[in-house]
């Protein structure tokens, strides 16, 4: 659609190419707004599409399907990670609206390129990536530095959850495991001693305006979110100064309009490296449905219609834990089962939020549970109690 006047106003057609739990949150912010909402997604059960105006069910590279969701949207952005950047170039090409464009996706949905990217970064900002070489051939392996070891293999392209991901302690298990992933173009990174992780999510308008939300903390559990918490109990004044100035570096040497975010390690020896970004909203920042004045998905929206940006301070400390499909199987008989929530609900920190998957699995995100309480240690106090009650094992902190 193109002479659009800006910014856009309701009940305008705004688009979202994916349609997993994050475009489930983007249609409601939009339609919290009195936007419409066309999703894309070839599931006809996605989350997104069982409550936007319009599904779209097609493939991500459908011409007609993408010649539609441009004569109908006035912006469009995305959710999945994995998008196509010629899907992107082509709704370009029809006229209309795309942010985040396709440089920035198809750099954060590429290790290699990635991690160019953020050494390119790195005289402006102080601080890099985490120590990697390019694993694409045999020989790539011979000439790899002993320094990598322990390393972890991770392939270049469509990992997520910890998935494409193998611990490496020396040469010949290092050729294993690039056979064990198809010899694909990996990233071999060297294996840090993590104190803590972060991560960042930087909101940027069109017209150049960035908003952080607050950082949060979080822990995974086998390569997969585990729970965040905000404000981040190990976070100073010195590393929260060098994330800000490393968030809007990145994004704006990304060019970047819309919503990203950034993930950092903070090392036992106190250093901080950045380990990836994603362009789009993240489960990191799902504690701000719940618990900042403007959530990721509203800085998402206002982003695309080329509003203001909103204000993303905290309102309250929170405890945001993800609940994966495991806790609907018994691990014995694997029959499935749904969890109680009335345990659940009935606590008073407790704001529970599922996606509308039909179909739990192990390892799949199915909902949250974001604990508000008077301090970070209460709703982790409470996130505690509810991982008793429905059987996830805890961790760490
Ligand atoms: P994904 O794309 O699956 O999120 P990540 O690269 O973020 O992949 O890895 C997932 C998690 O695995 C990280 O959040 C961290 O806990 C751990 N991890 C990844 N890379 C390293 C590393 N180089 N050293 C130590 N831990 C790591
Ligand atoms: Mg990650």
């Amino acid at each position: 659609m193109s002479n659009q006047d800006w910014p856009l106003y309701p009940p305008a057609f705004l688009g979202i190419l994916g349609g997993g739990q994050l475009g489930r949150y983007f249609v409601q912010a939009a339609q919290d707004l009195g936007y419409q909402v066309c999703v894309l997604d070839p599931d006809p059960n996605s989350p997104a599409g069982q409550i936007a105006q319009e599904h779209l069910l097609a493939q991500y590279d459908d011409e007609d399907a993408l010649r539609h969701m441009a004569q109908l949207c006035s912006a469009i952005s995305t959710e999945f990670e994995n998008v196509p950047a010629s899907t992107i170039d082509f709704l370009i090409q029809q006229g209309v609206f795309v942010a985040p464009k396709s440089f920035a996706v198809s750099i954060a949905q590429n290790r290699i390129k990635e991690k160019a990217f953020l050494q390119s970064c790195e005289a402006l900002m102080g601080i890099g990536p985490v120590q990697y070489a390019c694993i694409e051939n045999k020989e790539d392996i011979d000439s790899v530095a002993d320094t990598l070891f322990p390393g972890i293999l991770k392939t270049a392209q469509l990992g997520y959850d910890g998935k494409g991901q193998q611990t490496v302690h020396y040469v010949e298990e290092l050729q294993k495991a690039w056979e064990v992933l198809g010899k694909v173009p990996c990233v071999l990174e060297k294996k840090l001693d993590l104190a803590f992780e972060l991560s960042a999510l930087i909101a940027r308008g069109y017209d150049d305006e960035v908003h952080i939300l607050p950082i949060a903390q979080n822990i995974h559990k086998q390569g997969i979110l585990h729970l965040s918490m905000v404000p981040a109990p190990d976070l100073n004044a010195q590393l929260q100064q060098h994330i800000q100035v490393a968030a809007q570096t990145i994004i704006r040497q990304l060019e970047y309009v819309g919503v990203l975010c950034i993930e950092f390690f903070v090392l036992q020896d106190g250093r901080l490296v950045v380990n990836e970004i994603a362009p789009r909203p993240h489960n990191s920042g799902h504690h701000s449905l719940d618990s900042c004045l403007t959530s990721q998905f509203e800085q998402q929206v206002r982003t695309l219609a080329k509003l203001p940006l909103g204000n993303s301070r905290l309102l309250t400390p929170v405890v945001m834990l993800n609940i994966l499909g495991d806790i609907w199987i018994d691990e014995a008989s694997s029959v499935i089962t749904p969890p109680g929530w009335e345990k659940i609900l009935t606590m008073p920190s407790a704001k529970l939020h599922l996606y509308g998957k039909s179909e739990p699995k192990k390892g799949r995100k199915m909902g949250h549970i974001n604990f508000l309480a008077a301090s970070v240690d209460e709703a982790l106090e409470d996130a505690n109690k509810a991982m008793v009650t429905l059987g996830i094992k805890p961790s760490g902190k």
